[in-house]
């Protein structure tokens, strides 16, 4: 969208580039207005499991919006919109607060060892109040930091080594753990990898998609994730080939619509009865 502001005036914008500017600008104001009203976010979560015995190991929780005329809207879409517009830190706080009394829940349903994972926006890192959102949140809830994990991608990672490493060693007091999610999307993998003290590697859904015709990328980054004692993910598994794939390469958790899809409460507590009898 940079171009809008070289262009200069609205008679030198595209046919094209006008909708489009004026569809993100449509679903900005619907973004504030669904502000106002929270019920139309929630926090699916998408069960993560043990690949040797398909156990389960943790959720991951995801945001969902549905507009008021019932359009649900991925997060790929209004997530950089909400970062752009100042809600992110807002939303953030809504899913840490979501996801710290859904793990509550789940522990009191007797599933007291399961990690809950929280993707994290670069806007949040960089909001001086995180930490005390964090913390309020688990104290709110009353759960253990040591059961919640922060997903960061790999290239906020890579963009600001210093603030996420301080943020890193902060996190070290609560017991929260940190997982580089995307991982071999970005440029700086080796160098990041080594500066940072993180907990676990996710490999990208892209590399779990290829794998069965070429493994070289997933292969390297479980290794590299070994060699560097994290415990390595796989999100996007979709088949069984693709889960014995990462099994004979070591690869230690999954996660992937071949064990299920995101889901809502009272789904998840089916699913998490059902696998974990
Ligand atoms: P992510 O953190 O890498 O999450 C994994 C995405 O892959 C999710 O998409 C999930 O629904 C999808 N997925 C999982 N298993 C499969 C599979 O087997 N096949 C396919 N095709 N897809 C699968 P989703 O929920 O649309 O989220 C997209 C991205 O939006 C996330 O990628 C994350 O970067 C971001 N996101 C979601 N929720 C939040 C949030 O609460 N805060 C922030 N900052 N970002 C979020
Ligand atoms: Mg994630
Ligand atoms: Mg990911
Ligand atoms: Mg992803």
């Amino acid at each position: 969208q940079a171009k809008l502001h070289h262009r200069g005036t609205a008679v030198y914008f595209s046919a094209a580039l006008g909708q489009d500017a004026r569809a993100r600008m449509h679903l900005l104001r619907e973004l504030r207005e669904a502000f106002d009203a929270h019920d139309r976010f929630f926090v699916v979560y998408q069960p993560k499991v043990h690949l040797a015995n398909g156990r389960p190991s943790g959720v991951e929780a995801l945001l969902r919006w549905r507009t008021a005329n019932g359009e649900l809207i991925a997060p790929d879409r209004f997530i950089p919109l909400a970062e752009q517009s100042g809600l992110m830190i807002a939303l953030g706080a809504f899913v840490l607060r979501n996801a710290c009394q859904q793990l509550r829940r789940l522990r009191d349903a007797g599933h007291d060892a399961l990690t809950m994972a929280i993707n994290v926006s670069h806007v949040q890192l960089r909001d001086p109040d995180f930490m005390m959102l964090l913390k309020a949140s688990l104290d709110e809830a009353g759960v253990p930091g040591s059961q919640v994990e922060l997903e960061i991608t790999e290239s906020m990672a890579a963009e600001d080594l210093e603030l996420v490493r301080g943020l890193l060693a902060a996190l070290k007091t609560l017991g929260v753990r940190v997982a580089i999610d995307d991982f071999g999307t970005g440029f700086s993998s080796l160098s990041v990898l080594r500066h940072l003290d993180a907990q676990r590697l996710k490999i990208d859904r892209s590399f779990v998609t290829e794998m069965l015709q070429d493994n070289s990328i997933a292969r390297m980054v479980i290794s590299l994730g070994h060699t560097q004692r994290m415990a390595v993910t796989a999100e996007g598994i979709e088949t069984e080939a693709q889960r014995d794939a990462l099994l004979a390469l070591g690869c230690d958790e999954g996660q992937g619509w071949l064990y299920a899809r995101p889901l809502e409460e009272a789904a998840l507590l089916a699913w998490l009865a059902n696998a974990s009898a």
